[in-house]
């Protein structure tokens, strides 16, 4: 089978002024959808693995012929990674931070505010490329972490429920050098609907979320 560039649930201009038009565009067109050929390019050779979802594919990393598996880690993870960081963005400050994932904030990680103490050390000590997730854990406790490059969670067994990505590709044309800038306004930009769902279906297949 053959991934495919998922489109975008908005418009590029959507997540202004946290995140520019010109860097959306770039960001999905261009970097996106090299990670969905690279990831269809590796796999040519092995016309008999057949996951239904890229995040499948993910899980279960160790499956995968040494030969592509570095390939597969790059470019599988960045294809699933920012699918799930597209769909964890709305427009800013429309949101609500309520429900069963404020609930659970509150009690696995000490609340909101330190939720954002946590991730926001984690994006802003992610020394090159990588990203910062909030996800469960294999005991269903919420973690905070990092991950470099474009590794997955789903490698360590672990569900991202909200992902935000810190290369400099993700922010550079509006915030150059200033990472924890960017950090900082992405938290207005957070779907939180979005994640709930996601916590809610944290056993099902996590590529149709
Ligand atoms: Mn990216």
């Amino acid at each position: 089978m053959k991934f495919e560039l998922p489109e975008l649930p908005y418009a590029y201009d959507f997540l202004e002024p946290v995140i520019d038009e010109k860097t959306m565009e770039i960001h999905h067109s261009k970097h996106h959808a090299t990670y969905v050929n690279n990831l269809n390019a590796a796999l040519e050779k092995y016309p008999e693995i057949d996951f239904k979802c890229p995040g499948q594919l993910m899980r279960n990393i160790n499956d995968i012929p040494a030969d592509i598996k570095q390939a597969v880690i790059n470019n599988g993870g960045g294809h699933v990674n920012h699918s799930l960081f597209w769909k964890s963005l709305t427009s800013p400050d429309t949101s609500k931070f309520e429900g069963d994932i404020k609930e659970k904030i509150d009690s696995d990680l000490g609340g909101y505010d330190k939720f954002v103490e946590l991730f926001t050390a984690a994006a802003t000590t992610r020394f090159g490329s990588g990203w910062a997730w909030l996800v469960i854990n294999k005991d269903g406790k919420l973690e905070v972490v990092s991950t470099l490059n474009q590794d997955s969670p789903l490698m360590e067994n672990k569900r991202p429920l909200l992902g935000l990505d810190v290369w400099e590709h993700a922010y550079y044309l509006n915030y150059q050098n200033r990472r924890p800038d960017y950090i900082k306004e992405f938290f207005r930009i957070i779907n939180w609907d979005v994640v709930n769902d996601r916590l809610e279906h944290a056993k099902n297949c996590e590529c149709s979320r």
